[in-house]
């Protein structure tokens, strides 16, 4: 989400667009529907004030069933723009501004600071549904101890009978 600092008027304006996370999405499970934003933008000189707000469809991993899901990632979050000679890009040093442009290099590339904010949107742990029992297991072979202590009686037969089976045939 790259923002033309030069095409933003004085005072009050809107925008919206979406959110080119092309050179993201490596990291980022997959989008099945771009991240649409909205941005309430309030520019005084060379400073620019943003609220942005963010909603994506992404497909993420159920944390009890593993099966893939579609979950909706939406928030909001500020940052400040401002117009410093001979400084461009992210800023790292203070907390003046989140981001520095000049007359040179008009162009701030907000992708970064979306991306922080859309993981921190994420649930820890993913349910499909709150109901979701988790991994269906079919298989017979498999037997769930209930109760503690009280396992399921040995079918086979037990050699330990076998000195009474002899006394009887006696
Ligand atoms: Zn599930």
């Amino acid at each position: 989400m790259i923002l033309e600092t030069h095409l933003i008027p004085e005072g009050h304006s809107t925008q919206h667009g979406l959110a080119d996370l092309e050179k993201l999405k490596e990291d980022l499970p997959s989008i099945s529907r771009k991240m649409e934003c909205r941005l309430e933008i309030d520019r005084c000189g060379p400073t620019i004030f943003l609220h942005i707000w963010f909603t994506g469809e992404f497909k993420i991993e159920c944390a009890r069933c593993l099966d893939l899901f579609p979950f909706t990632v939406e928030g909001d979050f500020r940052a400040v723009l401002k117009e410093v000679s001979g400084k461009s890009g992210r800023s790292l040093d203070d907390d003046v501004a989140d981001f520095y442009f000049n007359d040179r290099d008009d162009k701030v590339d907000l992708s970064p600071l979306l991306y922080e904010e859309i993981q921190t949107a994420f649930p820890l742990m993913p349910l499909c549904s709150s109901e979701c029992k988790g991994i269906v297991v079919n298989d017979s072979d498999i037997s769930i101890e209930y109760e503690p202590g009280k396992k399921e009686q040995f079918k086979g037969i037990d050699p330990r009978w076998d000195a009474l089976r002899k006394l009887k045939q006696n």
